[in-house]
């Protein structure tokens, strides 16, 4: 499993972001040193670039993303 690209500067990785959710180790092992395609965030950051994505987007808000990247 590959790690993801963002993840040295990535605040949900880093334990930056105001919520951590109580699924955040899983949600780092399942997207960060995994799944990263499927991760919101790297949605929303390949689609538009990093200052695109919001701060307190989680993993596994893919809804979110696609909204986002729609413009919505
Ligand atoms: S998979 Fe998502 S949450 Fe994890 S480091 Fe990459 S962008 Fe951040």
């Amino acid at each position: 499993m590959a790690d993801c690209e963002c993840l040295p500067g990535c605040p949900f990785f880093n334990d930056k972001m105001a919520n951590m959710p109580a699924m955040a180790s899983t949600y780092k092992s399942k997207y960060c040193q995994g799944d990263f395609a499927n991760c919101a965030r790297y949605m929303v950051f390949k689609a538009l670039g990093k200052p695109s994505v919001p701060m307190d987007l989680y993993p596994n808000q893919k809804d979110t993303a696609s909204r986002i990247i729609k413009g919505g």
